[in-house]
């Protein structure tokens, strides 16, 4: 992988925007593999304005890219929100990679990949309606909430600038493939207790600390009354699927 872009190759544009679009394209297309399977290539598809997607020719996972020349903070914006949350819901949302590139050095900074199966309708934020006077009058965006997933949906392929070996990539992504199988209602629910797990910073925690964050849970799930049921619930899966150990008497601990 080469963490330098190539601007020379959008000489020919004039617009700032188009010419960032060409060269990080150009840059997925040379560089990027596939994080979830040993595909080294991933094929461009029909361009659009916005976002690049990308599929992999060996076992067909979509992704889109979306490219900035700042870091990324809670929520990055994204396309159209309607469209966004009907391919959620109906399964056909695609994976999402984030590149930050300096725009002075023009070297790749960081690249994460968040893997659709991290993604539920709770994370997408709906933008106000743009004015009646811009371009494309009442056009509803998206930002995705990037902070509010936990560490391990953001799957870092560069960090700061130091590229993060392919097999841990892929070992990341498989560790929670298993969220696929759970149901995009149930999906929030479990991705916002793993954040509170990791937001606790340790490897061994109690039943009590992830009680404390029961008021936050019950204002991002406003419809379910009873929170402290539905967060063990959540820690049971994360125990039958290998991510946490039971301790006993209340207490917990991380594996790996
Ligand atoms: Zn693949």
């Amino acid at each position: 992988m080469e963490l330098l872009l190539k601007p020379e190759i959008a000489e020919n544009y004039k617009s700032p925007s188009q010419k960032a679009r060409v060269i990080t394209e150009k840059w997925f297309e040379d560089n990027m593999y596939c994080p979830a399977c040993p595909s080294n290539f991933l094929e461009c598809t029909p361009p659009n304005e916005k976002v690049v997607d990308f599929v992999c020719p060996d076992c067909g996972e979509r992704y889109q890219m979306k490219s900035m020349s700042h870091s990324f903070g809670f929520r990055v914006m994204d396309s159209a929100y309607k469209p966004k949350i009907d391919a959620i819901k109906n399964g056909t949302a695609p994976n999402f990679v984030f590149m930050h590139y300096d725009r002075n050095s023009m070297a790749v900074e960081d690249i994460i990949v968040i893997p659709k199966h991290f993604v539920s309708p709770e994370i997408i934020e709906k933008r106000k309606a743009l004015s009646p006077n811009a371009r494309r009058a009442g056009w509803i965006g998206s930002n995705i909430l990037l902070g509010r997933l936990p560490i391990d949906a953001r799957i870092g392929i560069v960090n700061n600038g130091f590229i993060v070996p392919e097999e841990i990539v892929r070992k990341s992504w498989k560790r929670f493939s298993f969220l696929r199988e759970i149901s995009v209602s149930s999906k929030g629910w479990l991705t916002d207790v793993l954040s509170c797990v990791r937001n606790l910073e340790k490897a061994e925690f109690t039943l009590d600390e992830i009680y404390s964050f029961e008021d936050e849970l019950r204002k991002t799930h406003p419809k379910n009354k009873h929170v402290k049921p539905k967060i063990r619930q959540q820690l049971q899966i994360l125990r039958d699927k290998g991510i946490l150990k039971f301790l006993g008497k209340g207490e917990y601990k991380i594996i790996g």
